[in-house]
C-alpha cells in the first residue's frame, strides 16, 4: 500500500478511502472485481459457482493528488485465482477488446 507518493515523494497520504460509483437508480454502488469458480467437468445435479468479490480502496496523496487503488481482499483473490477462478465475461461484450 502507498505510504510515500511515487509522483512527488510526499508522505502525506490519505489511505483506506472507499471508492464509490453512484448509479442513478440504485444509490451507492461501488465498483468491484469478481472471480467465478470454473464449471466442473462432471456437473452435479445442483451446482452454482462460488464467487469471490473484491472492492477497492483508494489512497490519495494530499500533496499532488496521485491516487492508488488497492483491495483488502488480495489473499482471497489470489486463492481463487490459484483455484482457477476467472472473471466472468458475460455482459462485457458491450466493451470491445476488454
Ligand atoms: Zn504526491
Amino acid at each position: 500500500m502507498m505510504t510515500k507518493c511515487p509522483e512527488c515523494g510526499s508522505s502525506d497520504i490519505v489511505p483506506d478511502l472507499i471508492v464509490y460509483a453512484d448509479a442513478a437508480a440504485s444509490g451507492q454502488n461501488p465498483p468491484y472485481v469478481k472471480l467465478m469458480e470454473p464449471e466442473p467437468k462432471k456437473l452435479p445435479f445442483i451446482w452454482s459457482p462460488k464467487e469471490v468479490k473484491a472492492g477497492f480502496r483508494a489512497a490519495i496523496c494530499g500533496a499532488c493528488g496521485h491516487t492508488q487503488f488497492y483491495t483488502r481482499q488480495h489473499a482471497e483473490i489470489l486463492e481463487a485465482h490459484k483455484k482457477g477462478y476467472t472473471s466472468q465475461t458475460y455482459g462485457l461484450n458491450i466493451i470491445p477488446n476488454l
